[in-house]
């Protein structure tokens, strides 16, 4: 792309999800001073076992972007490096060793890197919750209950709030947004998005047939917000926490990548489901449980992501040591259907949404004691909006609870009732969720009795366990069961079960 001979003065780093006109960096850009640089690190792009559906949507919106800069009349530098430091450099050598700025970067590793490299930092604008901020509220706690954080953003951002009260007169509606998938559910169809020659060259250098599912522009990314607000938002509540294999969506927003990658900002976000929900046409239960999302779990992951430091990434507390199981790569290396189903879901969209990554994923991962960084490793890798900060928190905190509950009161282990309550997925299954032993038991619910048995002098102190205690032992089948957990892991290791 194009640079030229203008007297510039500093050069603005853009990262990869940093691409929003009105923010970071670019907020204060000058056309006639500034020099944009874009890197696309190989160490992004081929350093780790990506999904190519996640890095086509990045490499082609960020290529989107800075062709939109250049079109505005930037000088723009959009380059292909070893890593970003080595595309820094090369820039730098360029245009005279200019001074570099960027918005905070979004990961420690990141941060640390062009710290070291002397790149200065403007303030991360990309959240709702300045990093201090969320850092003083968390210092103030004695568990970082996310519900409490919550509220406090209510009241803080006076959202969905009359006067000191909430909206509906409760904080939340999770009783009314449980519903199972109704049977044979449709729904609207979802947007598709058109392919143009950067998409399409995009495509090309990677080797891969890209969905319709992703936009890659701004433009693109409007469009999907549009789309939720008119066609899904209203119905996004009662049936958020359902999964089934007659809609691949439901109701969800699809706008998580576009968050994540700058071509959204929250407030935006925000802004319209608000303008919705004020025409009366939107339930409270929809629009608390979006609003939640947004300014609620977003917010607090990725506020907690930097609360807790670099080394919580490493948590494993409860010890967990077996190697990631074929089934996660491959959707053929079992007979459960609903790991074969979210799988392949995975395989096509490098998306599925948020009860069967934690449900489903996670559970499996927890009950069979998967060793979390690999674990976590593998969660990065495939999904579009899997940011690093994203996953840290959800993973080894939620997910697995490899913290030892510094986030998470409880561990999030489910049997096979929960998931056949929430899905369709059992009645075909070859398992049967009601069993816990013998050849046709549904291996979650045997690896979660026997999961509570391993771990049940670590939960004997916690009194939000103790009712699933209490269930344990009430077990008069428990040597059995735990001898057909011994023989689920070892299935599951052999792509067998
Ligand atoms: Fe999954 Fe168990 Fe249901 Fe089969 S029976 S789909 S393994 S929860």
């Amino acid at each position: 792309m194009n640079s030229d001979a203008a007297p510039h003065t500093r050069i603005i780093y853009v990262a990869h999800d940093h691409l929003n006109r009105d923010r970071g960096a670019l907020r204060t850009a000058n056309m006639a001073t500034d020099v944009i640089v874009l890197v696309e690190s190989a160490r992004m792009t081929a350093g780790r076992n990506w999904h190519k559906e996640r890095l086509f949507f990045l490499i082609s919106s960020a290529r989107h972007f800075a062709a939109s800069l250049e079109a505005e009349g930037f000088t723009v530098e959009y380059v292909k490096a070893a890593t970003t430091i080595d595309g820094l450099n090369t820039i730098t050598k360029k245009h005279k060793k200019l001074p570099i700025s960027c918005a905070e970067p979004s990961s420690f590793r990141q941060f640390e890197a062009l710290e070291k490299y002397g790149v200065s930092f403007l303030e991360n604008d990309f959240f709702l919750t300045p990093r201090p901020l969320f850092n003083q509220w968390a210092s103030e706690q004695k568990s970082y209950l996310m519900e409490n954080f919550y509220r406090k953003q209510r009241t803080r951002l006076n959202i969905l709030m009359e006067g000191k009260d909430p909206v509906g007169g409760a904080w939340n509606f999770d009783k009314e947004n449980r519903l199972p998938p109704p049977k044979k559910y449709e729904g609207p169809a979802y947007l598709e998005h058109k392919r143009d020659e950067i998409d399409l060259s995009v495509a090309k250098e990677l080797n891969h047939t890209p969905t319709t599912t992703w936009a890659t522009t701004r433009k693109g990314a409007l469009a999907q917000l549009v789309n939720f607000i008119d066609n899904h938002f209203a119905d996004f509540g009662p049936l958020e926490d359902a999964m089934t294999t007659d809609n691949w969506a439901l109701h969800h927003s699809l706008l998580s990548p576009y968050l994540n990658n700058g071509l959204l900002h929250p407030t935006e976000v925000i802004h319209a489901a608000m303008k919705a929900f004020n025409t009366g046409a939107i339930p409270i239960e929809s629009a608390e449980g979006f609003i939640r999302q947004l300014i609620g779990w977003r917010e607090y992951v990725n506020g907690m992501y930097w609360f807790l430091g670099p080394d919580y990434r490493n948590n494993n507390q409860l010890k967990a040591t077996v190697k990631l199981l074929p089934l996660f790569t491959d959707p053929n290396k079992t007979q459960m259907n609903c790991m074969k189903q979210t799988v392949t879901d995975i395989n096509n969209r490098a998306w599925v949404h948020h009860i069967p990554r934690l449900m489903l994923l996670s559970n499996l991962a927890l009950v069979t004691g998967t060793n979390p960084q690999a674990f976590l490793d593998w969660m990065r890798e495939v999904f579009i909006d899997a940011t690093e900060w994203v996953m840290v928190p959800n993973v080894i905190g939620m997910g697995v609870h490899a913290d030892g509950g510094a986030m998470m009161t409880k561990p999030y282990a489910a049997g096979g009732a929960y998931i056949s309550r929430m899905s369709n997925y059992c009645k075909p299954c070859v398992y049967d969720p009601k069993l816990r032993t013998g050849e046709t038991a549904c291996p979650f619910t045997t690896l979660y009795w026997d999961f509570l048995d391993r771990h049940k002098e670590t939960f004997a102190k916690n009194h939000r366990m103790s009712q699933q205690i209490f269930g344990l032992k009430r077990l008069s089948d428990l040597p059995e069961l735990k001898e057909r957990a011994q023989e689920v892991i070892a299935g599951l290791q052999k792509g067998k079960i």
